[in-house]
């Protein structure tokens, strides 16, 4: 992965032999050489990482991350400080400043790589998701849902949401995994959690195994060696190929000065780690780095999966919008036709419908909408699809069924709604009909458009005759 790395530090010879090792790992160094000018060449935009002095005069390491936080257009770049010593203050003093990391100089290599792969990695992520759901929000904008064609109506502004989009926000979970004879757990455990919002736990290794995505927590802080060396790396690349557990963040505690084995936890997904004995206020503040990323993703992805269920779903009635009806029809039209399987469409109109708006309202008529969806979905196959395409208007498609069946289902279809008796707001209890045309597919290369042809001229016909029926498309 290529990336931009800026590299602040005042004094010449560290940021040639930063840039060096970065070079030679094929990454773009911009260098700065004080604060000031390392905000100006961020704020310009194009950084990816900042890798940055702590000891500057003027401004130093912390006080320039503050302010790389502070602005909006730097918030979220990744921040490694490097520091002369182990100075426990100083690292404090950059983490609650905002920064990821800290290297001790002199900067080991490997180390350092790891570190700004794992920080590349979570970028590329984010901005993945950035850019995917605003594309999907742009897209799910009433008149590209293919409601403009839906006859013209403006209404669906007083629809309720779809169920379950968005998703409430829980209380937050932090687990602790160790090995069965670390002594440091409940000590550190009880550290940590009056420090926390979050829950923090000690779970075991098979417990963590046995999470649902309920009971996941949003961070695991994991002991690299277990029972045996390396099994807590091993249970961490388990946790994350599974789905309940796949988008916790990860950091992994090491024995002191464990370098080499912190690259390999940073490449096999770690978001951070940490050396016993961990003082408590840094692993906390590194926990709450990863929980700020974490809920940040989360978000994102939230965003994500609304976006993609307002592009496909109906609110009104939760049934498949016309967008995704026409689209699902040339799906099955061209599997069918590729396997010499028979297939139909069901096209429905419900009858007189515009006197029910002007008798007893509006919200009536969405309530007599969403009670006649709920009907025809419960009243079809799992494999059959059905949409909402139009104010009050349906498609069923049906896959594997021929002629007679279609004929038999769009008069279960008709029969279920006449059947219905519906309360409405008001108080009155309502009846409404369905006039339906059915069609099959053809073994044609526009099969899908023209079943759709088909199928509105025997509904048309069904109007004419009286309405309350089916019609065979001719032909059919
Ligand atoms: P026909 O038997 O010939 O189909 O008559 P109709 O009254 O059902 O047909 P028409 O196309 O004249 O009227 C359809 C009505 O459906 C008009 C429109 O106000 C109403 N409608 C469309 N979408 C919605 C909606 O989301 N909610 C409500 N309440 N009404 C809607
Ligand atoms: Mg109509
Ligand atoms: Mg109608």
């Amino acid at each position: 992965m290529s990336g931009r790395i800026l590299i602040v530090d005042d004094v010449a010879t560290n940021r040639i032999v930063m840039k060096v090792k970065l070079s030679a790992a094929r990454y773009e160094v911009v260098p700065a050489s004080s604060g000031a000018e390392a905000l100006a060449i961020a704020e310009a935009g194009g950084i990816d990482i900042v890798i940055m002095d702590m000891m500057m005069p003027q401004m130093n390491g912390a006080e320039t991350c503050r302010r790389l936080r502070a602005n909006p257009a730097t918030a979220t770049i990744p921040v490694i400080l490097v520091t002369a010593s182990e100075d426990m203050q100083a690292r404090m003093e950059g983490l609650s400043a905002g920064a990821d990391d800290f290297l001790s100089k002199p900067v080991d290599e490997v180390a350092l790589l790891a570190r700004v792969r794992s920080l590349l990695r979570a970028r590329e992520e984010e901005r993945e998701f950035e850019a995917r759901s605003s594309a999907l929000l742009e897209m799910s904008t009433p008149v590209a849902m293919g409601f403009a064609e839906a006859g013209g109506q403006a209404a669906f502004q007083s629809a309720p949401s779809v169920g379950g989009v968005g998703g409430g926000l829980t209380d937050g979970r932090i687990a602790i995994v160790g090995g069965p004879e670390s002594t440091w757990l409940p000590v550190q455990r009880d550290r940590l959690r009056p420090l926390f919002r979050e829950t923090v736990r000690i779970v075991a290794r098979d417990a963590a195994l046995a999470m649902t995505s309920e009971t996941a927590p949003d961070l695991f802080l994991i002991d690299a060696d277990l029972g045996g060396r390396n099994d807590g790396l091993r249970l961490m690349s388990e946790l994350r190929s599974r789905a309940a557990t796949r988008h916790a963040a990860f950091i992994i505690l090491l024995p002191p000065g464990d370098s080499e084995r912190a690259a390999t936890a940073l490449d096999l997904g770690a978001a951070d780690v940490g050396y016993h004995p961990f003082p408590v206020d840094e692993i906390a503040m590194r926990i709450r780095t990863q929980l700020a990323r974490k809920k940040r993703a989360d978000k994102m992805r939230d965003t994500l999966d609304t976006g993609l269920k307002l592009a496909v779903i109906d609110p009104l009635t939760g049934l498949h919008n016309r967008r995704y009806g026409l689209s699902h029809l040339n799906r099955v039209a061209a599997r069918c036709r590729a396997q010499g399987i028979r297939a139909g469409v069901v096209l429905m109109d419900i009858d007189h419908f515009k006197q029910v708006n002007d008798t007893y309202g509006h919200p009536a008529g969405d309530v007599v909408l969403a009670k006649v969806a709920q009907t025809l979905d419960n009243s079809l196959r799992h494999e059959d699809l059905v949409a909402r395409i139009g104010g009050e208007e349906f498609l069923a498609i049906l896959p594997d069924t021929d002629i007679n069946q279609m004929r038999f289902v769009a008069e279960r279809l008709r029969n279920a709604v006449e059947e219905l008796r519906i309360d409405v707001p008001g108080g009155q209890v309502l009846q409404v009909t369905l006039s339906i045309g059915v069609a099959l597919l053809e073994d044609r290369d526009d099969a899908a458009s023209r079943a759709m042809e088909t199928a509105d001229k025997a509904l048309y016909s069904a109007k004419g005759a009286g309405r309350n029926r089916v019609r065979i498309a001719s032909g059919a």
